[in-house]
């Protein structure tokens, strides 16, 4: 993948008659490997592009569908990108960009307006940066994507979203409802057994932030940039934390639930936002030579972003041993050995999920009514379903489900929550008690 022939910079000259062609267009020198064949750099970036054109088409396909919002076919569509400062989300800010730009230079209106919103966990987990470095960072993409507008959010915002049942994260002796300050947050993370738990807790605080931002703006959609590779490596970490039920509302495309614990209202309510991901049939390596070589500047350099480390850059940046990485560093290790060798390996996995999400009955399951009806809202944004979700990750409830993982893992000490508390699902258990 990464040849470094004196003339593979060249991209559009003429071949000289021993190199081989490019399969796609036969014009160019063939210097890149995409799934197991050789490309030009011009057909490489094209197919990037296309594959992540194609997802925004069906977002704003979807968006318009009425039904799925309110008067959102007049307006002008609204999203929020995650972007965690690694390649695939930058990528993907980088496409939109493009898509952008080239619907302007056609004397068309912009497709949609973005806002990018980066969670900085510095100030949780201090091996992660400091805050004025991910403000330089963002500055730097400020310069470069003047269209989109770029926050900064640290993560202890969380402590005034009203969507995590913060009762569930205390200890049931706490009187407290909720951690009050900064300060006792970063004490509640702290006494997390692993780091497995600390990086799943960053990420699920990571989520409900961006929610929030998406929902404070009134945007249409949420976009994350994972990847292919990220939703393989989401699937195998989620079902080995025993939240594999939890994968359709995680790694499918469309609407998720959201639950507000509001402490003044009696019941919690239930509204959706829709979740979608641009980059999933693209793997990270891919990405990788994309920001590397094929952008001018190349992002990498022009952005800082570093690609050696993983890209969620949990607490655990100091690896001591085997021991002390979390599940999805393990996953990221793993993966990035297969991408490299069996890339349809990579691709299996997460179209496996998709299937899984028809066996378990999840949104878009077949002839399952109730299923479908999961995620309905009613107008005033309360849910006629009353069914339980995990406080913590919102995710619905599989009560035998749950039942069966403890028995499996011998785990008798069921943790049952007192009834002023709210309920989790296990995988959360298993995060937060160890
Ligand atoms: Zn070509
Ligand atoms: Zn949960």
């Amino acid at each position: 993948m990464q040849e470094q022939h004196a003339d593979t910079q060249s991209s559009g000259g003429a071949p000289s008659p021993s190199k081989p062609l490019c399969v796609k267009c036969r014009l160019h020198e063939g210097t890149l490997d995409s799934r197991s064949q050789l490309v030009c750099r011009d057909c490489f970036s094209k197919f990037i592009s296309a594959k992540c054109v194609k997802q925004v088409g069906i977002i704003g396909k979807d968006i318009r569908n009425p039904g799925s919002g309110s008067g959102a076919a007049s307006q002008k569509k609204k999203y929020v990108l995650g972007l965690s400062l690694g390649v695939s989300s930058s990528v993907l800010v980088h496409l939109l960009n493009e898509n952008v730009e080239y619907q302007l230079a056609k004397g068309r209106a912009a497709p949609f307006d973005l806002t990018v919103v980066h969670v900085d966990s510095s100030s949780l987990f201090p091996n992660n940066g400091s805050s004025s470095s991910a403000e330089e960072t963002l500055d730097r993409y400020r310069k470069r994507y003047p269209r989109f507008e770029f926050r900064r959010v640290p993560v202890s915002d969380v402590l005034n979203l009203s969507t995590v049942d913060w009762s569930t994260l205390l200890p049931p002796s706490d009187e407290k409802t909720r951690p009050e300050n900064e300060q006792q947050l970063s004490e509640l993370v702290d006494r997390l057994p692993s780091s497995t738990s600390r990086t799943d807790i960053l990420r699920l605080f990571t989520r409900h932030l961006l929610i929030s931002a998406t929902r404070q703006n009134e945007c249409h959609a949420l976009l994350l940039g994972h990847t292919t590779t990220a939703l393989a490596e989401l699937t195998l970490a989620e079902t080995a934390k025993g939240r594999g039920f939890s994968l359709p509302w995680q790694v499918n495309d469309g609407p998720v639930a959201v639950v507000d614990y509001q402490p003044a209202a009696d019941e919690p309510t239930t509204s959706q936002i829709q979740i979608y991901h641009p980059l999933r049939d693209l793997l990270r390596k891919e990405l990788v030579t994309y920001a590397t070589e094929l952008t001018t500047p190349p992002l990498v350099s022009d952005l800082a972003i570093s690609i050696s480390s993983h890209p969620s850059s949990g607490p655990s940046q100091q690896v001591v041993s085997h021991k002390d990485l979390s599940i999805e560093e393990v996953m990221f290790l793993y993966f990035a050995e297969v991408e490299e060798n069996y890339p349809s390996v990579v691709a299996n996995v997460a179209r496996t999920t998709g299937k899984l999400v028809r066996i378990l009955g999840g949104p878009g399951a077949a002839g399952n009514e109730e299923a479908e009806d999961e995620d309905e809202t009613t107008a005033n944004g309360t849910s006629d379903k009353k069914r339980e979700r995990c406080g913590l990750c919102s995710m619905p409830l599989d009560e035998q489900g749950d039942e069966r993982w403890r028995g499996e893992l011998g785990d008798e000490d069921v943790h049952q929550k007192e009834g002023g508390k709210g309920r989790i699902c296990y995988g959360c258990e298993r995060s937060l008690r160890g």
